[in-house]
């Protein structure tokens, strides 16, 4: 079964991780811009006020700089995975667009904001699992969405909230049993 609570927050974390090391950056850069030491003595050239700065900033984003390159390597490793796990089969079989759509009942089953299911009529069969990141093209990754909420969605990566949430409304519109977990990923090859 498709661990959505690991890969959510892991990615999370990575996105947050990569928000803090640029600020980091940012500020150790202004910092180590600034000049240091003896304020007020003239004797030193303006070439050699210019490079006291460039000096100071290089060693100032040496540290944030190296975790940056390793988030980005860490960024690249599963984006290449995510890749790697590509489902063939990008579209929906017809049987799997009727069995989908008749479990939701022609219903959209995404969120209209704050956990709210959408009102409108379902269009278009969805990957819960996004298929760009590895989702799997199967009926236990299939939803029933309107256009709207399809285009929403994007390839963003489901909260394990809303997959709770879409678990718990289908136990409440009478899907079968098979039909329970939501989301699914395909294995590395
Ligand atoms: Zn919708």
């Amino acid at each position: 079964m498709m661990d959505l609570k690991r890969i959510y927050w892991t990615r999370v974390g990575l996105r947050l991780a990569a928000a803090a090391t640029m600020m980091w950056l940012a500020v150790s850069f202004a910092v180590g811009l600034m000049p240091k030491g003896s304020a007020g003595t003239n004797t030193s050239t303006v070439s050699e006020v210019f490079r006291g700065m460039v000096d100071g900033a290089v060693a100032a984003v040496m540290l944030p700089g190296l975790f940056a390159i390793v988030l980005t390597i860490i960024g690249g490793v599963i984006n290449a995975r995510d890749v790697r796990r590509r489902d063939p089969a990008r579209r929906f079989t017809r049987q799997q667009r009727r069995e989908g759509m008749a479990r939701a009942g022609g219903q959209c089953e995404m969120e209209s904001g704050f956990g709210r299911c959408c009102p409108r009529p379902a269009e278009q069969g969805d990957h819960f699992y996004p298929w760009s990141k590895g989702g799997s093209t199967s009926l236990q990754n299939f939803v029933a969405a309107c256009a709207r909420c399809n285009r929403a969605k994007g390839a963003g990566i489901p909260s394990p909230r809303q997959q709770e949430r879409l678990e718990r409304r289908r136990l409440g519109y009478g899907a079968p049993e098979a039909a329970l977990s939501v989301g699914e990923r395909q294995p590395l090859p």
